[in-house]
């Protein structure tokens, strides 16, 4: 057998199925246009992006193989290679829209094969008695359980002896080449904590939720570029006997890009309500450039300006004051966050983002509205993380960041009053997700 190995979201040679198949293989990787042309020059992913690529490489050099980088399309990478000469493509699943239409593309001109990698499930195997998708997590997680004792779809995948096609092709990239200049943020992707994270995984639970506590195993961005092997996260967590609460959010990782790909209208359109927010740009810009004047939100939004990272309470919050206190349009929102994020992933930005909006398939409501200063009281009391972000914050008494009648009456140097006061803004909010339109209160 001759393989093209099509390197995309699984950008590591441990645990791989690509490397698992016998024969002669051509691993490539496709720098896309389509999908980059649209971003800026400065885009902190693409300079991580090239950095782990060329990892790759190295490694596959080091184990004999190698790996033909290409900036282009798929469909002109697809029109240059030999496609007579191989037998078929092999890839890891890729759910979103863009992806299945580009495989679809590439399938029509030589056989295609997806081999499950980036998620632990593949998205039919998993089915209600009916042969219909699951819609509420907690049956689809008890079935994915069932799944993984029945299948031992959790296995380590073992490299096999693979010989190199030999293919004419030396064109060497540069990120100034693509048109990119190296960004200046820097991305860290935690693997030498993951050790301690798992020694500790204990207290996951308890602790994810507080921002300053450091409890979660920040693996998003290794996921989300396939550094780290899905598999072996499940493995670790389940040999520490005590990893069950974090398995849950491995596998709700997995749920959002399964009601993705059997849903794909989410990307665009509300599950359930017809009130999508109103579009006020000046509210936008407001929060964009972290000027609300609430703290949490203020300081979440620099943290993912700065660093391309955000806390998973924070997002919570974030998105919640962006679609019922700010009442704008949940799109608008998963769209900034997909800009910035190191770890964006389709669909769990997009599922996210309406989960926070009530408008999602989970059954979360419209009208349960975060209370952005209750949650910053309890999940940063002392207002550590608050005040590493908004400097500005940094002599006024905790107790007093956490209080909105405080920060509407105080004039504090270089910061703004809050944007909007919370409890008439969440009012408005429920009333105008419950009539689908406006209502003032
Ligand atoms: C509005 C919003 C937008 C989000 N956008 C993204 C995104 O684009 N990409 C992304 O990977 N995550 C996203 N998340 C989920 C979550 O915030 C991150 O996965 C998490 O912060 C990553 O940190 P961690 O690796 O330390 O997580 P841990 O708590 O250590 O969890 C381990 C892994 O489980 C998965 N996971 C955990 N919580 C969730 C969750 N709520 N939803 C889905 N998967 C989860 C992630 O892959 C995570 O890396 C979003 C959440 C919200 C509320």
């Amino acid at each position: 057998m001759r393989r093209i190995l099509w390197f995309r979201r699984d950008l590591r040679v441990y645990d791989n199925p690509l490397l698992s198949l016998e024969g002669e293989v051509l691993p490539i990787f496709i720098f896309d246009k389509n999908i980059l042309d649209k971003l800026p020059q400065n885009d902190a992913r693409v300079t991580l992006l090239f950095s782990l690529v060329n990892e790759l490489k190295n490694r596959l050099q080091n184990m004999g193989l190698d790996l033909k980088i290409f900036y282009s399309t798929p469909k002109d990478v697809f029109d240059t290679l030999p496609l007579e000469n191989f037998d078929e493509v092999v890839a890891s699943g890729d759910y979103d829209e863009y992806a299945k239409e580009r495989d679809r593309e590439i399938s029509q001109r030589i056989h295609f094969r997806y081999l499950n990698d980036t998620y632990l499930f593949k998205p039919k195997e998993i089915l209600k008695k009916d042969g219909t998708p699951y819609l509420v997590f907690t049956p689809y997680y008890k079935a994915c359980l069932a799944y993984i004792e029945t299948k031992g779809i959790t296995e380590e995948y073992q490299r096999v002896g693979q010989t190199l096609y030999k293919f004419n092709y030396d064109v060497n990239l540069s990120l100034e080449s693509m048109g990119f200049e190296k960004s200046k943020i820097e991305c860290d992707l935690h693997l030498e904590e993951l050790d301690t994270f798992f020694t500790n995984i204990a207290s996951y639970a308890e602790k994810r939720d507080f921002i300053n506590e450091s409890a979660t195993s920040n693996v998003s961005v290794a996921l989300r570029f396939g550094v780290l092997s899905i598999r072996d996260l499940y493995r670790r967590a389940k040999e520490s006997k005590a990893g069950d609460a974090y398995i849950r959010q491995l596998i709700f990782r997995d749920f959002y890009a399964y009601l993705l790909f059997h849903f794909p209208y989410l990307a665009f359109s509300n599950y359930k309500g017809n009130f999508n927010g109103i579009a006020n740009e000046e509210k936008f810009l407001r929060i964009c450039k972290a000027e609300t004047g609430v703290p949490i939100v203020d300081a979440g939004i620099r943290e993912l300006l700065q660093t391309g990272n955000m806390h998973n309470r924070v997002r919570m919050i974030v998105a919640s004051f962006f679609t019922k206190d700010l009442l704008l349009p949940w799109q608008w929102g998963e769209a900034f966050f997909a800009q910035h994020l190191f770890d964006f992933d389709a669909a769990s930005n997009i599922l996210s983002w309406q989960w926070s909006a009530g408008t999602g398939i989970d059954p979360q409501p419209y009208f349960r509205i975060f209370n952005p200063y209750l949650q910053s009281k309890k999940f940063d009391k002392d207002a550590q993380y608050i005040k590493k972000y908004i400097p500005e914050l940094r002599d006024i008494d905790a107790k007093y960041i956490h209080d909105e009648s405080y920060l509407l009456g105080a004039d504090i140097t270089a910061y703004p009053k809050p944007i909007v006061e919370h409890k008439k803004a969440a009012k408005i909010a429920v009333e105008s997700f419950k009539y689908g339109e406006y209502r003032d209160v």
